[in-house]
């Protein structure tokens, strides 16, 4: 018999909007006007419900180098001194108001991000450049968050949970908060990620110290001043922007009790470093980093499909996400009829700017990120084949940080040592002689993000499944756009520390543990 749900098949997550309908088109369109009439906003820290004015830059969009976005505030040394205060006084008082007490802000949450979903996705398609598409399930899935935590608080904090034990003796185990949570979150998912670290620990009963990225403090802003809306005590949560300084601070603080961290390898690595070399407690880091992700087919696999679902997977939200495909290994038999049908649906990729509905790409995040990924693109020019670019015009090169989708081939897998975080797609040829030998390659660079295969041939996947490790494997479909609950989302080894964000492991690793024996 089939398994039985995991919470049931009831459990429902956001609704999201739907965009083929006019109306709703009519409704973004109106927001963004709004939004647009009033830049340039105000972002700064928020801390015990209070916002400060520090050292101040300005931010622009990436899709349009012109608009202002933001005038930020980066946080002082007194804020996080503040921030760690308050935190670390009100963190009894938050751990022993209950799963449920917390549940019931975080759904109200939820609730208002769906209220305010239109002006929400306005500003993200300014600020981190996301098309509408992408700004929808970015609202969605940080709803999803909100509840799904909120759900596991209920159920999991609501009361010690008795254990067997000899007569006479009672055992119980609980879990409580541990404390305070830095959370140092991305910005490609700048409201998703930031709202599902958030809602993560305070569902434990950790007080939080949030750290957005650089790249997207407003909407980080909007979503605290929400969350107080809902009704969270200023005292739990915490706003404090900046560049990696703030963030530095923050780890190396003896009061931190837990970090979660959403970004590069690189950075996981630095954070492990310092609460390893600090005094004080031990400390855990929950990290969700990079991927080198593949794709798998064989000649059984359905060819139209294949070429949506890498189209998807790599050139999606620009390839900045971390489940994006990177390297697709195609058999050599039919890797040429593939190939032009992936020139092909490149050049029907629409760039532009991402409020534009009719765009399917906008831009990467910010000009660090494109002299990267070009000059990866030039040295691929030289060492492999550039086999493939999208057209991209003068004008929307001149506007913002766009770069073409781009089709690569190499001769080896060793041109590709690490993730590269944008529209590259690199193909690889196979022998079907050295299909594990590829796969064997790809394992041997150390991550373990997603992995798609697509194949009618269950020995293949297999094959593929049993060489190559991955935290989600994709069959027979894109590789990106993990859904709360359904696909419980995060790697291993170069990739991350796991558990799985939005699945059942994720909540009690932000908690402790504590067992209770009592001798009667
Ligand atoms: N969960 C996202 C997805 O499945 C990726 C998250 C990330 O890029 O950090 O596409």
């Amino acid at each position: 018999p089939a398994p039985p749900f995991l919470y049931g098949p009831d459990r429902r997550n956001s609704r999201g909007l739907d965009l083929t309908i006019r109306s709703n088109l009519d409704r973004l369109a109106e927001e963004q006007k709004t939004f647009d009439a009033k830049a340039a906003y105000a972002a700064g820290p928020i801390v015990n419900g209070k916002t400060s004015k520090g050292e101040e830059t300005d931010t622009f969009s990436p899709a349009d180098l012109d608009f202002k976005v933001a005038r930020l505030s980066q946080a002082s040394e007194a804020d996080i001194e503040t921030a760690f205060s308050t935190a670390h006084a009100y963190f009894d008082e938050w751990d022993h108001a209950g799963g449920a007490a917390r549940a019931s802000i975080l759904r109200k949450m939820g609730d208002l991000l769906e209220d305010e979903m239109e002006r929400l996705i306005a500003l993200m398609t300014r600020e981190t450049g996301k098309s509408l598409e992408d700004g929808v399930a970015e609202v969605r899935e940080a709803v999803d968050f909100l509840r799904y935590y909120a759900s596991q608080a209920e159920e999991k904090f609501a009361s010690p949970v008795r254990l067997p034990g000899p007569a006479g003796e009672t055992n119980h185990i609980e879990l409580k908060g541990r404390g305070i949570f830095v959370c140092i979150s991305p910005w490609n998912f700048p409201l998703a990620i930031f709202t599902g670290q958030l809602a993560a620990a305070l569902a434990a009963g950790n007080t939080v110290l949030a750290k957005p990225a650089e790249q997207s403090p407003l909407i980080a802003y909007e979503a605290v001043k929400l969350f107080q809306k809902a009704g969270l005590p200023t005292e739990a949560l915490h706003l404090l922007p900046g560049d990696g300084k703030v963030g530095a601070a923050l780890v190396k603080d003896k009061r931190v009790r837990g970090v979660a961290f959403t970004g590069s390898t690189e950075v996981a690595r630095i954070i492990n470093r310092t609460l390893a070399e600090k005094d004080g407690p031990i400390t855990p880091l929950i990290a969700e980093t990079g991927g080198l992700n593949g794709m798998f087919v064989d000649t059984s696999a359905l060819r139209e499909q294949v070429v949506d679902d890498a189209i998807l997977s790599a050139f999606g939200s620009a390839g900045q996400r971390c489940s994006a495909l990177r390297a697709i290994f195609l058999p050599e038999d039919t890797a040429d009829i593939v190939i032009e049908a992936l020139k092909g649906a490149m050049d029907t990729l629409a760039l532009g700017d991402p409020a534009d509905p009719s765009k399917d790409i906008g831009p990467v995040i910010d000009a660090d990120a494109k002299k990267t990924l070009e000059e990866h693109i030039e040295r691929m020019g030289k060492e492999a084949k550039i086999v493939h670019q999208t057209p991209l015009s003068r004008e929307l090169k001149d506007k913002g940080y766009y770069l073409p989708p781009t089709l690569v081939e190499l001769p080896s897998l060793d041109l590709l040592p690490e993730e590269k975080f944008g529209p590259i797609l690199h193909v690889v040829r196979y022998k079907r002689s050295d299909l594990v030998g590829q796969a064997k390659a790809l394992a041997d660079k150390g991550y373990g993000l997603t992995l798609g295969v697509h194949s009618r041939l269950q020995r293949f996947f297999d094959v593929i499944r049993e060489t190559v490790p991955a935290g989600n494997v994709y069959v027979n479909r894109n590789m990106t756009g993990a859904v709360v609950g359904v696909q419980p989302f995060g790697g291993e080894g170069l990739s991350g520390t796991g558990p799985k964000a939005g699945g059942p492991n994720y909540l009690p690793r932000f908690a402790s543990e504590r067992v209770v024996t009592i001798n009667i």
